[in-house]
């Protein structure tokens, strides 16, 4: 019978893999009590040391699945497909991408989580549309699945519990950072989702969890088989997270530049990763939609509207409006941004209260940063190269630190580079 002490020193001192039963074990005697929080939280210190390897992995996260529901979307008459990202500053695809894939014969289940830190959550964002709500039953997911065909809400607490459990204790005992421990987190919430096919974004760059393109190839790699694993076909994308995409940062801000992009008038690097993170999505559902023309046509736009009000959401009332607005950031001399950090944008506009601090702190709908100038544009010596927006004037000056080395201006252009840089998966 294996005791918690006798896991840990296995883990610590890396002598051996632990065993499928010890990791069972491990998880129904933690849901039962007998493993206290101390001991979890010494265990996960212990993994991010030393790892977990493949089977270990397979067998911790087959565990996270297993201690909640697991959601049967076989029912659907269309092919269920979902997308996640890793993080980003400026990170509104999903609420492109959700219509838009579904207005091309998709059922897109997109359980998604909320900000935490100098990135955004999907469901703050959408929260700023007047009467929207994130939580959703089973049924009501069912529903509007098989109506409008897309769904942007909370995961319910009955998907993979013990990843709450988890991720809380790592988010305070420094365990956050650990690729078997943030796959395993990801993977066993989108396996209980019940898609069969899976596209990841993963982020690499200034702005993303994943700094180093080696460790996000790596983190990739890991979710791809996690996913083939336990039967979803999963693909993943490298993407640049270098400067903020697409123009605005901020929730009432994000869902604007959103509806723009729906109505075909995006940013162009926003339409990049989105229609190709659609043309992916369709490919793995066995769909040949195709995106570009569901935008020109108006059909991804009218999804996007079925989806709001499906949720209760007015997505035809106005968004709410900063009650102040400043420009900030001055270009030191004439030339080109070559650089506008994405962590610096996005803690500014954590700062101005786009963000939380802490999971019960409420946000801000109208704050935000908007890019007037992004890297590739030219600007003259004194021009604002963003504008800040809040309800509270106080917190401007808080936001205008953030941003003291977020800008590098040359006097050549940057290259152009590619966002996608790198693919995982057949
Ligand atoms: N997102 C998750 O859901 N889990 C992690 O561990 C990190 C990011």
């Amino acid at each position: 019978m294996p005791d918690a002490v006798s896991l840990i020193h296995v883990k610590r001192d890396n002598t051996r893999p632990l065993t499928d039963e010890e990791i069972h074990w491990l998880f129904a005697a933690y849901a039962r009590g007998e493993v206290a929080d101390e001991q979890m939280a010494a265990l996960l210190m212990a993994i991010y040391f030393n790892g977990l390897d493949g089977p270990e992995l397979r067998a911790w996260t087959g565990e996270m699945i297993a201690s909640g529901e697991r959601l049967d979307l076989a029912g659907l008459a269309r092919p269920a497909v979902d997308k996640h990202s890793t993080g980003g500053v400026g990170d509104k695809v999903s609420l492109v991408l959700a219509p838009l894939v579904a207005s091309c014969g998709a059922a897109v289940p997109m359980l998604s989580g909320r900000g935490l830190g100098h990135t955004g959550g999907t469901l703050d964002k959408l929260e700023a549309i007047p009467g929207w709500r994130a939580s959703l039953s089973n049924s009501e997911l069912g529903t509007a699945l098989s109506t409008v065909g897309a769904v942007i809400a909370a995961a319910g607490s009955g998907l993979a519990p013990a990843d709450g459990r988890l991720y809380a204790l790592r988010d305070v005992t420094g365990t956050v950072e650990s690729i078997p421990l943030i796959a395993s987190s990801i993977m066993s919430k989108k396996i209980a989702e019940g898609v069969t096919a899976l596209v990841l974004d993963v982020k690499t760059g200034a702005g993303a969890f994943m700094a180093r393109r080696e460790d996000a190839l790596q983190l990739a790699r890991t979710m791809v088989t996690l996913g083939e694993e336990h039967g979803v076909r999963t693909r993943a994308l490298i993407t640049r997270m270098d400067a903020p995409l697409g123009r605005a940062v901020g929730n009432a801000l994000e869902v604007e530049e959103a509806l723009a992009a729906l109505s075909g008038d995006g940013p162009a690097d926003l339409m990049e990763v989105t229609y190709a993170l659609a043309g992916h999505m369709l490919e793995l559902a066995g769909l040949d939609g195709d995106p570009a023309a569901a935008i020109a046509s108006g059909r991804a736009l009218d999804t996007f509207k079925q989806m709001i009000k499906a949720q209760g959401g007015d997505p035809e009332a106005s968004l709410p409006q900063a009650a102040h607005r400043q420009g900030a950031l001055q270009a030191p001399s004439d030339g080109w941004v070559t650089r506008l950090d994405a962590r610096a944008v996005g803690v500014a506009a954590w700062r101005l209260g786009a963000g939380r601090a802490r999971k019960e702190d409420s946000v801000s709908y109208t704050a935000g940063v908007r890019c007037l100038a992004k890297p590739g544009d030219h600007v003259r010596a004194g021009d604002p190269v963003v504008e800040l927006y809040v309800d509270d004037p106080a917190r401007f000056g808080p936001a205008i630190a953030a941003l003291s080395e977020a800008l590098t201006i040359a006097s050549e252009p940057p290259p152009v580079a590619p966002l996608i840089v790198d693919q995982v998966g057949d």
